[in-house]
């Protein structure tokens, strides 16, 4: 609660404000502009903050040729609008690799070319961007009788730490996950264990001598780690490289076609109008199509390594499986002890290393740190999280007015997608409409209702008719 002080009066008042600038707020930008453009809105102000100095998509984990896992066609406007100039195509041909890119024959591109379309697209609507700006705390502005109208939203430019605010009507949080780490577990200040959100940074930085002889372990086993380990044994080639999975192997991303419907936009009103029981049982059905889930071409050539390496008695890298990290210790020598505990022998046993790697995934779930300030004014449901409508809004008290939506924090409500590159076109054409008090009902998407080819049901579309009920 924060009475608007009269120095403050001169802040600046925006309509939204984004906070982060990954592929979620650059597709609302890219909304934001294509809708300006069409000229058939009201201006409005808008202003992006974003930590980073330029815009990156997980720049840490730009590895070798790691491809997308989502198709070039969900893009950041291709589902909602195919004609529009945002698209990857369109930055194709301006890179002058059209011809070439079709004749690859894939539809999976690399997370380098990726990472670049975002560029291209973000330089195109960097007016409405502070890079470099991270957001500290938001603020709920309360006026007489308790009423709030406003947010104050204070944040930090990283290059000489000076601190400004402004004020808000509306705001999107789209900050992405924060690391997520085995209990009793976390990263080292001496850059010995780290996340995998800071890999290759870290990396150059604490292990720059890539001929060494240092010993790894790679913690995880989902895409991430696997690529790590892969790079790791790849460019450290005198490395001793250890990969540690809980589970007994890496298993394969369920990439089949029926399952990958789950990802279609029109899936967002189905799952949302379930039952939260049916609703949670659906989503963890399909878990295996992102969750702990590598690539299965990976998983071919990682299998292929380990075997001809045992042809040539080459014994340093290993996969070893069961085994749950419980423990870090920093030893004098400069070395890091690793507690585990072996599922299957039930024992504990240790191992040493100069650098350990956390692939242990990221934390969307309860209450995003920035927005902890604002739970008085915010509905919460039983598990703690906020009450979110089919608008990504959360549902507010009487008296507070802005309107605050979240991307990538509704997997519980939305499904899948939600955390991934699957719906962000159409999302944030939603979260536009409903700022405009165009709200999404409940089970009239803003997308086509898609048929699944060769499906015999009683209905023509399976999901038509669990929505039914039959
Ligand atoms: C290595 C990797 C590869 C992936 N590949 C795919 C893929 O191929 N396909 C797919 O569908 N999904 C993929 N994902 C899932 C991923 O979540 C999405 O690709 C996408 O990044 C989600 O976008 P976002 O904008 O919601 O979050 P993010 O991309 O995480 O962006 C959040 C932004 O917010 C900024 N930020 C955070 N806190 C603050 C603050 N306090 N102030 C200001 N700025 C802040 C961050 O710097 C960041 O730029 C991948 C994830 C990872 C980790």
């Amino acid at each position: 609660m924060n009475k608007l002080r009269s120095e403050e009066l001169e802040e600046r008042v925006y309509d939204l404000i984004g906070i982060g600038f990954g592929p979620s707020n650059l597709a609302l930008a890219v909304a934001i502009r294509e809708d300006a453009e069409s000229a058939s809105v009201k201006p409005k102000s808008f202003l992006f903050l974003e930590s980073k100095e330029a815009f990156a998509w997980h720049p840490d984990m730009l590895v070798d040729s790691a491809r997308t896992r989502s198709s070039f066609m969900k893009d950041l406007v291709t589902l909602r609008n195919p004609d529009s100039r945002f698209s990857f195509l369109v930055y194709l041909q301006e890179s002058g690799r059209l011809v070439d890119f079709v004749n690859l024959r894939k539809f999976f591109p690399s997370r380098a070319e990726f990472n670049d379309y975002y560029r291209w697209a973000a330089e195109q609507v960097q007016d409405l961007v502070s890079y470099g700006s991270r957001v500290t705390a938001i603020e709920a502005v309360e006026e007489a009788g308790g009423r709030v109208q406003l947010l104050r939203i204070r944040y930090q430019r990283l290059k000489d730490g000076s601190t400004f605010s402004c004020l808000t009507r509306n705001l999107v949080y789209a900050t992405g996950g924060c690391p997520k780490f085995p209990p009793g577990v976390s990263t080292t200040d001496d850059g010995r264990v780290f996340h995998s959100q800071n890999f290759l940074s870290q990396l150059c930085a604490n292990f720059p001598d890539d001929r060494a002889t240092h010993q790894f372990l790679v913690v995880g086993s989902g895409q991430s780690a696997a690529e790590i380990f892969q790079y790791l044994y790849k460019h450290y080639p005198n490395a001793d490289v250890t990969a540690t999975l809980r589970r007994f192997a890496y298993q394969p991303a369920n990439e089949s076609h029926f399952a990958n419907t789950i990802f279609h936009p029109e899936m967002t009103d189905f799952l949302y109008d379930l039952p939260k029981a049916d609703r949670k049982r659906l989503i963890a059905e399909h878990y295996d199509t992102i969750y702990s889930a590598v690539d299965l071409d990976l998983l071919a050539e990682i299998y292929r390594e380990l075997f001809e390496r045992r042809v040539i008695g080459n014994e340093q890298i290993r996969i070893c499986s069961m085994l749950e990290l419980r423990r870090i210790e920093l030893l004098e020598n400069g070395q890091v002890r690793a507690e585990f505990f072996n599922l299957v022998k039930r024992s504990t046993e240790y191992w040493n290393a100069d650098g350990i790697i956390l692939a242990t995934g990221f934390r969307r779930n309860g209450i995003p740190p920035l927005l902890e300030s604002l739970t008085g004014y915010l509905q919460q449901d039983h598990q703690g999280s906020f009450e979110v409508d089919r608008s990504y809004r959360i549902s507010a008290a009487d008296g507070f007015a802005p309107q605050i939506f979240l991307q990538g924090f509704c997997e519980s409500t939305h499904g899948l997608s939600d955390t991934l590159l699957s719906v962000l076109p159409v999302r944030a054409k939603e979260i536009l409409d409903a700022l405009d008090g165009d709200s999404v009902a409940v089970g009239t998407s803003t997308s086509q209702q898609s048929q699944i080819p060769g499906m015999s049901s009683p209905h023509p579309d399976w999901r038509l008719s669990l929505r039914r009920g039959s």
